[in-house]
């Protein structure tokens, strides 16, 4: 199979039809096509080509779009890195990818010396001739991720063309027929989630509504009077555009939000559902380009991560590495045409990922009679009572619809007795202190074993740069004696 870019595709189709907006200005598929040649003439006189590398530290601008599609059409790999990390983070990035060019935003400029400008970049560069159209195979390597891992060297998952193709064939065929998407785009580039979005949007003919970084009344604004259709939230900004809507009718343009990347409280999808926005949970990590499962929007009822997309797979193996039937809890491994090509120079680390074709996410999960999916926790965050397992996502479920809780992450920490007992971190709504009767809350519903042995009141939780909770500081807050 050979691919062209879908933006020259676009051009071509619907010249007229908006492919992007960004704070008020706008690009039809023509308009933006002239932008892409431009770079792709400006980067090819730079000598930027097939297998090339080029990094990027950046917010989310129309130049960063421009950007990932000429290198789409150089054949080269578009290496963005999370806009967060300090120096001392992104050098050793850098000396994996080996970028042939850096760019980055100006005023970041100054995390990483040898960087270009991204606002200055093709300037009146031109090459002495233009780039011939090329395409290419569903093999070519185009974008090199970095993932969240909060432990460990970071590893580079490569994302070809064809991992792009297939998710967003897959996440359409999930979502049902639209003739022309306008996506919400509140999600950073440089995560998988992003480029998930803005590859969709492109290949279905569809606008992108890009937006700097998540600002609630702006979401909410682009729903009432840009006509998004579709949006992808974590759970945390989901809550705080309902909480910015109050009781604002959702217009009939808005369709369907995917709620994932971490826990999903399934009363913050009741809620969205109460107040007309249909809410759909979604499972996916970055070595599956995004969405692996994702509830079918007619069935979902937010219990649990729906089941896979169609052409992907998913199964649950146990210790030993035996499938696992229904209602049985194990390792959660993936297998499909949206999987990761391998680690970037890390052969060890895309050894240990994969066996038979099935992706290890390192995910515990169980499946339902109906094939879908719920997510328990991840491998290395289990904590194991007494034999009993634990997983923290349930106790912190339980902990998110106490009143006086905004929200928490629960660790194991060694004890003599048990091996190790669940500690509770959580941070309080405003006005309120630590409530005093959080083990009767929690005993409620939980099974005694699985009842915090503390609760500690902590201002914020300790997130790395792709905001995830890092468990191991907390668990070392959590030792007694400190070491
Ligand atoms: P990343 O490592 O940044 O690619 O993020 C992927 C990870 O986020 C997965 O391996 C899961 O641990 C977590 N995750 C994503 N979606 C969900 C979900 N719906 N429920 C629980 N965890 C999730
Ligand atoms: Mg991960």
């Amino acid at each position: 199979m050979i691919y062209d870019c879908p933006i020259r595709e676009g051009a071509r189709v619907h010249p007229d039809a908006e492919a992007l907006r960004f704070a008020g200005l706008r690009w039809t598929f023509r308009e933006l096509d002239g932008e892409v040649t431009r770079w792709t003439e400006a980067l090819a006189a730079r000598g930027i080509g097939q297998g090339e590398r080029v990094a990027l530290l950046s917010t989310s601008h129309p130049a960063v779009t421009f950007l990932f599609w000429a290198l789409g059409r150089l054949g080269a790999i578009f290496a963005p890195l999370n806009a967060r990390l300090t120096p001392a983070e992104l050098g050793p990035l850098l000396d994996e990818v080996e970028p042939r060019l850096t760019l980055a935003l100006e005023s970041l400029r100054a995390r990483i010396p040898e960087a270009e400008s991204l606002e200055s970049f093709p300037g009146s560069v031109s090459a002495r001739e233009p780039v011939p159209a090329r395409s290419w195979d569903a093999d070519t390597a185009r974008v090199i991720l970095f993932t969240s891992g909060t432990t460990g060297r970071p590893k580079g998952a490569v994302l070809s063309e064809g991992a792009f193709r297939a998710s967003s064939r897959a996440s359409a065929a999930n979502l049902g027929a639209h003739p022309a998407p306008r996506w919400l785009g509140t999600l950073p580039l440089f995560h998988v989630g992003g480029l998930a979005m803005l590859t969709r949007t492109a290949y279905e003919g569809g606008c992108l509504l890009l937006h700097e970084r998540f600002d609630a009344d702006a979401v909410n604004r682009a729903i009432d009077s840009e006509g998004a259709s579709h949006a992808s939230f974590v759970a945390t900004t989901l809550e705080r555009v309902l909480d910015a809507r109050q009781d604002r009718k959702l217009p009939d343009t808005f369709r369907c939000a995917l709620i994932g990347g971490g826990p999903v409280p399934t009363a913050l999808l009741t809620r969205a559902r109460a107040a007309g926005l249909l809410a759909v949970q979604t499972y996916g990590l970055t070595e599956a380009c995004s969405q692996v499962t994702t509830e079918r929007p007619g069935e979902a009822d937010g219990r649990t991560a729906g089941p896979p997309l169609p052409g992907l797979e998913v199964r649950i193996v146990g210790t030993d590495g035996a499938t696992l039937g229904e209602g049985q809890e194990g390792d959660v491994e993936v297998r499909g045409p949206t999987l990761m090509a391998r680690y970037w120079r890390q052969r060890e680390a895309t050894r240990e990922a994969f066996h038979d074709g099935w992706l290890r996410t390192r995910d515990v999960g169980v499946l339902d009679a109906k094939g879908r999916l719920t997510l328990l926790s991840r491998r290395t965050d289990l904590i194991v009572r007494g034999g009993e397992n634990i997983y923290p996502a349930e106790i912190e479920a339980v902990l998110a619809n106490h009143p006086a809780i905004l929200e928490s992450a629960v660790v194991g920490v060694p004890d003599p007795h048990w091996g190790e007992v669940p500690v509770a971190f959580v941070v309080l709504r405003p006005g309120h202190a630590l409530p005093d009767n959080l083990d009767a809350w929690c005993r409620q519903s939980l099974a005694r074993f699985k009842v915090p042995t503390r609760f500690v009141a902590i201002e914020t939780l300790p997130r790395n740069a792709m905001s995830k909770v890092e468990r191991p500081v907390l668990r070392k807050y959590a030792q007694p004696h400190p070491p």
